[in-house]
């Protein structure tokens, strides 16, 4: 019930005393490739909780895409619509510092290939789905694309990330944006921002969408709609790596709206999805079951 477009990538991680300078070189740990990407993300998120999940994204026909078919199909996604072929699987070149702090160089590779046609191809798996997730690490011109073909009863859920200005026939789509506050800011661009998340929130719904979520990290989240605003506050958790947190908060947001949920109901799960996610480490590997979201 729960369809994600969007990207895939490989994470291939090195861990380095220091960062090399321009012309130098340096050692670093063994490589570690994991599976990851916003959209693979939140496909193995939500489907780790139980939600029947689909995914619409684009990889290579290489090893990279290979890995990243084999985790969407260990978590039960349904993968008949990850296309291949095209240019190489997308890829994130991370290099981590002993304090944590990373540096990460993106090659979007087959996500850039994920087309408009491609979407009109997928045309039945959208408008069936009761929620369509989408993040922008895939052209923007295909974010809009599924936007302009859900179906009567679906949704769209958008988390623009990477951020980048939207156009009104997005952003009136939305239902929720779910934003964090740099991605509040870029989208607000030269509007008056205000300083409180209330503000944003605010201001991000006169810009179109039907509802808008700020996540606020160790705070939880924002809700707002033209009912009104709730703070919705996470769990408290001893936070291990933030690292697709985000992705899943934003599918199991998603995922509940599908069965129901009131849009602060679906956020306050959310929100303990998120809380569990950080006390793992990685970001797929460290996503909940429902029955831990529940323990928690
Ligand atoms: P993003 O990674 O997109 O900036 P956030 O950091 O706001 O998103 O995290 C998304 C959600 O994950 C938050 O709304 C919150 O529910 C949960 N979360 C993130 N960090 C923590 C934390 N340190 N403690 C508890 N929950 C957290």
């Amino acid at each position: 019930d729960l369809l994600v477009v969007g990207s895939a990538n490989a994470d291939l991680v090195i861990g380095v005393q220091r960062r090399p300078g321009a012309g130098e070189t340096v050692l670093g740990t063994d490589l570690a490739v994991h599976p990851g990407g916003k959209g693979a993300n939140q496909a193995v998120a939500a489907a780790r909780l139980g939600a029947r999940t689909a995914l619409l994204a684009r990889v290579g026909d290489d090893d990279h895409g290979r890995l990243l078919l084999d985790s969407q199909r260990a978590a039960g996604v349904d993968t008949s619509g990850v296309l291949a072929g095209g240019a190489p699987t997308g890829v994130a070149l991370i290099t981590v510092d002993p304090s944590g702090d990373n540096s990460i160089v993106v090659s979007p590779g087959a996500n850039g290939r994920l087309t408009p046609e491609d979407v009109r191809a997928a045309r039945d798996l959208v408008r069936s789905a009761r929620v369509v997730s989408t993040q922008l690490e895939i052209p923007l011109e295909t974010v809009a694309e599924v936007a302009r073909n859900l179906g009567p009863g679906s949704r769209l859920v958008l988390n623009p990330s990477p951020p980048q200005p939207l156009p009104p026939e997005v952003l009136a789509a939305c239902d929720p944006l779910i934003v964090n506050e740099h991605e509040a800011r870029v989208i607000l661009g030269d509007r008056e921002a205000g300083e409180r998340p209330e503000d944003w929130a605010r201001a991000l719904l006169a810009t179109g969408p039907r509802s808008v979520v700020v996540t606020l990290g160790a705070e939880g989240a924002l809700v707002a709609s033209a009912a009104g605003e709730a703070r919705v506050p996470s769990v408290r958790v001893r936070a291990v790596d933030t690292t697709g947190a985000g992705d899943a908060f934003a599918a199991a947001l998603g995922w509940r709206l599908g069965t129901g949920a009131s849009l602060t109901e679906a956020a306050a799960y959310a929100a303990r999805v998120g809380a569990a996610a950080v006390t793992r480490p990685g970001a797929q590997v460290s996503y909940p079951t429902a029955a831990e979201v529940d323990a928690l």
